[in-house]
């Protein structure tokens, strides 16, 4: 089956009992037992759940991989990975990942003595030289947050596969709809269910999906005994928001490509971000790794100006909210200096490229014609 109709029947089997064509919501905390000592399929909802186990498998699925974990948020599902590490291990991740990561990375990890290093994983020789015999895994993300930085994910897996370690890929801004990073030869793929799977700003949620059986039993454990779970109601939410997933991501993607084109020739924009532009470095390689586009419905460009000129940029904008998350159907821009990359630390910022006049645009699903007026509405008040 095509992965259209994957997302709409796997994991959505018509309710044997009642015949509904759409899964019910299981809200229960406890089942009963066949007998004392004796387990059923589902026993305690922090140990599984049918609403979520649902999703996991359509999850699975969509990613190509043997099974999936569903979390109460990226966070939670970021954090359960780093669960497979112990101290002296060390994780080499990218340089243009989530603000949340690398707060986690930086100040949660490392107290249990995990060692961290970040660098730019678009350059293989960077990555190859900054491996060392204790690294245990690679975090990547593609395309990149902020810079929207393509990483080869194929030439990533082979080199960690080389040094004995996993590859992990937040795969947040691609979707399983344009990357499938595990077909790639990733080990481990991770969402922020809040943003494309969601799709509609209205719950918080994460997970993971692995192509090797005991990878999962792994992951099963540190979810099951750390608890980070995926609620019902927002399992519901997201097979839900599973089954249009496509052509949402499709759809605003031709938007986005038609908004970066247009920024690119503005001459009060210093540069565009956006792999579907020939220009953009890793242009070839997300051709290849995007199934030849679309290019994904993130983007970002640097103003001529500084931080004030972006502040009262992304004030001025009305379609576009003022807002941190992505991946929802109305678009959002933000401050990347000022707010979602704002824990990185300032020094680390100018480092990594984060300029103080970026701005970022999730590009919603409204109109190109309404979101190109207003972002042109927000020139006039430089
Ligand atoms: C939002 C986001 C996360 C964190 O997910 P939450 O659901 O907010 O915990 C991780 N990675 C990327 C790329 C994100 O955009």
């Amino acid at each position: 089956m095509h992965f259209k109709t994957r997302a709409i029947h796997v994991g959505n089997e018509k309710c044997a009992a009642t015949g509904a064509v759409v899964r019910p919501l299981h809200l229960a905390a406890t089942y009963v037992q066949p007998g004392a000592g004796e387990w059923g399929e589902f026993d305690y909802s922090r140990s599984g759940n049918p609403t979520r186990a649902a999703l996991e498998s359509t999850l699975a699925s969509l990613e190509a991989g043997c099974g999936a974990l569903a979390f109460a948020s990226g966070m939670a599902a970021i954090h359960c990975a780093m669960g497979l590490l112990k101290a002296g291990d060390h994780v080499l991740a990218g340089s243009d990942i989530y603000g949340g990561t690398y707060r986690l990375l930086h100040k949660i990890s490392s107290r249990a003595g995990i060692q961290v290093t970040l660098v730019d994983t678009t350059d293989l020789a960077s990555v190859e030289a900054a491996i060392t015999p204790a690294t245990r895994l690679l975090w990547i993300e593609s395309p990149g947050n902020p810079r929207l930085t393509i990483t080869d994910i194929g030439a990533c897996a082979e080199v960690a596969h080389r040094h004995d370690a996993l590859l992990g890929v937040d795969s947040t801004f691609a979707t399983p709809v344009l990357t499938r990073p595990l077909e790639l030869g990733a080990d481990l793929v991770m969402h922020s269910a809040t943003k494309y799977i969601g799709g509609h700003s209205d719950l918080v949620g994460g997970a993971l999906v692995v192509r090797d059986p005991s990878l999962w039993d792994e992951l099963y454990f540190v979810q099951n005994a750390t608890g980070g779970i995926m609620g019902p109601w927002e399992a519901f939410l997201c097979s839900r928001g599973l089954k249009t997933l496509a052509v949402r991501v499709c759809e605003q993607s031709r938007t986005a490509l038609e908004l970066a084109t247009w920024l690119s020739s503005h001459d009060r924009v210093a540069r565009v971000h956006y792999p579907g532009l020939p220009d953009h470095p890793g242009h070839d390689i997300a051709r290849r790794q995007m199934e030849g586009g679309p290019f994904g419905a993130m983007l970002s460009f640097e103003l001529r100006g500084e931080f004030a000129e972006a502040k009262r940029f992304v004030e001025a904008t009305h379609l576009f909210q003022l807002a941190v998350s992505l991946g929802a159907v109305e678009s959002l821009i933000e401050q990347p200096a000022s707010m979602s990359h704002a824990s990185y630390d300032a020094a680390d910022r100018k480092k990594h490229g984060i300029a103080d006049g970026l701005i970022r645009l999730s590009v919603g699903l409204e109109a190109y014609e309404d979101l190109q007026q207003d972002l042109e509405g927000a020139f006039g008040v430089l």
